[in-house]
């Protein structure tokens, strides 16, 4: 899966994302994530890629052009990605050549997720949702935001991370980039661990423990010992189901439980009232 942040600071998305997990992914050919930068695409002599907003008020907006031609940049650098990989350069014959120019440009469009306080709030479903893309290119904004014009013509998507303002888009689309790429195949060594987790089935999930046995005199569950499977899962769901109704009951309204579930949660939810 590739990547692309159209952002005024690619040193600090980079650093953020070139470690751990999804570094090792980005090794491995599993992901690609490029930063452009904005500023690159500066059209005037100080470089600079903000302006006063029309009516007045506090702050400053980035301009229309700089982000668009950074756009326009991103555009070429996709169309060149799937040429290669559609058409073989030792493709001679013509008539291939023009099927893969067809392919590449008849190819549905990119999404362009524009990081904003505005938008829909980011949630697991939508990380599965990204996640069966090709490739995604995100637009972090800075200052007061940027020249509702150009979001118009090259955004599809508005993705907020939570109700506060930050001071830019770059935090969110890590946050972002992480929760998607831990869902492409491969990313994560043991595939399980990215299916059973928090908000799957719309339940959280389990406490889970490791060693020693017995910590600070707390010990292991012992159904969590037998290795009995069925056990330990029908254990696991009656846990989930109750830090659910303990944490999060508002996720219990879309989640299938079963009646003896429903009671356990209601019970729960009841008493903690
Ligand atoms: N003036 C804008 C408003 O009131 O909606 C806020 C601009 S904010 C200071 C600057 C940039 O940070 C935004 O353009 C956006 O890219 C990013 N940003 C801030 N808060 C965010 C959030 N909760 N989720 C996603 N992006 C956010």
């Amino acid at each position: 899966m590739q990547f692309y942040i159209m952002t005024l600071f690619p040193e600090m998305v980079m650093q953020g994302l070139d470690t751990s997990i999804i570094g090792r992914a980005m090794s491995k050919g599993l992901l690609s994530i490029e930063a452009i930068n904005i500023r690159d695409y500066a059209f005037n002599k100080h470089n600079s890629v903000d302006d006063y907003p029309y009516g007045g008020g506090a702050g400053m907006l980035m301009q229309a052009e700089p982000v668009y031609q950074t756009y326009k940049a991103v555009e070429e650098k996709i169309a060149a990605r799937r040429r290669s990989d559609c058409c073989n350069e030792n493709v001679q014959e013509d008539s291939r050549k023009n099927d893969c120019e067809d392919a590449v440009r008849s190819a549905r469009k990119t999404r362009v997720i524009y990081l904003s306080p505005q938008g829909k709030t980011f949630n697991q479903g939508m990380a599965e949702e990204f996640a069966k893309e090709e490739e995604l290119v995100f637009l972090c904004g800075h200052y007061e935001g940027i020249d509702e014009r150009v979001l118009e013509e090259i955004v599809t998507d508005y993705v907020s991370i939570g109700d506060y303002v930050l001071t830019g888009g770059e935090l969110p689309a890590m946050i972002m980039i992480d929760a998607i790429s831990r869902l492409v195949p491969g990313v994560l060594h043991n595939d399980v661990s990215a299916e059973f987790e928090s908000f799957q089935d719309n339940l959280l999930e389990y406490p889970q423990y490791s060693r020693p046995e017995v910590w600070h005199e707390k010990r292991v569950p012992e159904v969590l010992m037998s290795g009995h499977h069925a056990n330990i899962e029908k254990w696991r769901r009656e846990q989930s189901v109750i830090r659910t109704a303990k944490m999060r009951p508002d996720l219990l309204e879309k989640a299938e439980l079963t009646k003896a579930e429903k009671e356990l949660a209601d019970k729960i939810i009841e008493e903690l009232e």
